[in-house]
C-alpha cells in the first residue's frame, strides 16, 4: 500500500488533531495548507520558492490541464510531477467545480457534465469515468471524484437530488479507477441542510475511500452556517481517514476548520490577492497598494521569515505593484503562501503542546474580516 494516514495527537477540548499522510511522493504532516497550482504552476512562483515557503503538497486543476496542454501530452511527459518538475505530492481536483462555474456553457445529466470550452467553444463531456482517466494520466498522488458543488442558496429538493447524483458519481469514479498508486478521495455534499450533510457523510464514508473531502462550503453562506455544516460532517466521517475541506483558506476558517477536525485545506486566495497587491497578516489583510504604505520602510510583517519580509519593504513592494512589475506579484505570493503555511505549522505545534484552544481564542480575538 502506497498510502497511510496516522493520527498522532488529539486536542482534548476540540476535534483538532495532527497526523501524517504517507503518499508515493512523500509524507505530509497535517493539518496542512495546499497551495493551488491551477495550470501546473502556483502563479508567479518557482518550485524553489514554493518549497521555501514550506509547501508539502500542491494542487493541480484537472479542467485547466485537460484544456491546455491536454492530459495526453502530460501523460507523454511522464505525468504532472515530471512535466512541472515537482517531486512532492500533488492533488488534482476533478474539474467539476470549474465546469459548473461555466454557467450557460454547461449542461448536467446523469451521465455527466457536458460543457463548452471557455477558450475556443469546443464541446466536451466530463463523466466520472472520463475524469478518473484524466487524473490517472496526470498521475497525481491524490485524485478527487467528480461531484456537483451545490450552489448557495439551493432548495431542499434540488440539493437532495444533486447530492444523490454526487454519491452515484462517486461510486462510478471508484469503479473506474485502474491505478493503485493514486489515492481517490470521496466528496461530501448536501448544501446547507444538516440532515442532508449527515446523510452524505454516511454514504460517502460507506464507499470506503482513502480520504474524504467536504465540498460545497464557502460558496457564499455565512461563516456560522459553514461551521455548523462542518461540525455535522466531521462527526460522521471516519476518524482514521484524512478530511479535506475544499477551497477554504482564509486564516480564520483554517483555525476554525482545524478545531472541527479538518486535516487538509486549499485556496487560491493567497496568490490571487497577492496579484492585486494585498498581503495577509495576523489581523487579516494589508492592502499594500494603498497610499499609506508609500513611505513605509518596514517589512510586510516583522515576524515573518519569508524572502519578501527578510529582504524588502512595504514601500518597495507597493512601488512594484503600482508599476505593474511582475516581481511585486511574486514577492506578495511568496509572503501570503508562507504566512498561511507558517500558520499551519504553528497550529500543529499548539495541538502537540496541548495549547490549541488558547491559541485559537487569541487568534480569533485578533482577527478582523
Ligand atoms: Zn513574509
Amino acid at each position: 500500500m502506497n498510502f497511510s494516514f496516522q493520527v498522532e495527537t488529539r486536542d482534548k477540548s476540540s476535534k483538532a488533531r495532527t497526523g501524517v499522510l504517507k503518499t508515493p511522493h512523500g509524507e505530509i504532516r497535517t493539518p496542512v495548507f495546499m497551495p493551488v497550482g491551477t495550470q501546473a504552476t502556483v502563479k508567479a512562483m518557482t518550485n524553489e520558492q514554493i518549497l521555501d515557503a514550506g509547501a508539502q503538497i500542491i494542487l493541480g486543476n484537472t479542467y485547466h490541464l485537460y484544456m491546455r496542454p491536454g492530459h495526453e501530452l502530460i501523460r507523454e511527459a511522464g505525468g504532472l510531477h515530471r512535466f512541472m518538475n515537482w517531486d512532492k505530492p500533488i492533488l488534482t481536483d476533478s474539474g467539476g467545480f470549474q465546469v459548473f462555474s461555466l454557467g450557460e456553457l454547461r449542461k448536467l445529466t446523469e451521465e455527466g457534465a457536458a460543457f463548452q470550452s471557455h477558450i475556443d467553444g469546443s464541446r466536451h463531456l466530463f463523466t466520472p469515468e472520463k475524469v478518473v482517466e484524466i487524473e490517472e494520466a496526470l498521475g497525481s498522488d491524490i485524485m478527487m471524484v467528480l461531484d456537483e458543488c451545490t450552489p448557495y442558496p439551493a432548495d431542499h429538493e434540488y440539493t437532495e437530488h444533486s447530492m444523490e447524483r454526487t454519491h452515484r458519481w462517486a461510486k462510478r469514479c471508484k469503479d473506474a479507477q485502474t491505478r493503485d498508486d493514486q489515492a481517490l478521495f470521496g466528496i461530501v455534499q448536501g448544501g446547507m441542510y444538516p440532515e442532508l450533510r449527515k446523510k452524505s457523510a454516511e454514504e460517502i464514508a460507506k464507499l470506503d475511500f482513502i480520504g474524504n473531502a467536504i465540498g460545497g462550503l464557502s460558496v457564499g453562506e455565512p461563516k456560522p452556517m459553514m461551521y455548523e455544516m462542518l461540525d455535522v460532517v466531521t462527526d460522521v466521517l471516519p476518524e482514521e481517514k484524512p478530511r479535506y475541506l475544499m477551497g477554504v483558506g482564509t486564516a480564520d476558517c483554517l483555525v476554525e476548520g482545524v478545531a472541527r477536525g479538518v486535516d487538509m485545506f486549499d485556496c487560491v486566495l493567497q496568490t490571487r490577492i497577492a496579484r492585486n497587491g494585498t498581503a495577509l497578516v495576523r489581523s487579516g489583510k494589508l492592502v499594500i497598494r494603498n497610499a499609506e504604505y508609500a513611505k513605509d520602510f518596514r517589512p510586510i510583517d516583522e515576524a515573518c521569515d519569508c524572502y519578501a519580509c527578510r529582504n524588502h519593504t512595504r514601500a518597495y513592494i507597493r512601488h512594484l505593484i503600482k508599476t505593474n512589475e511582475i516581481l511585486g506579484a511574486t514577492l506578495l505570493s511568496i509572503h501570503n503562501t508562507r504566512f498561511t503555511i507558517r500558520l499551519m505549522e504553528e497550529i500543529r505545534g499548539h495541538i502537540e503542546a496541548g495549547t490549541f484552544q488558547e491559541f485559537r481564542r487569541e487568534f480569533m480575538g485578533n482577527f478582523r474580516i
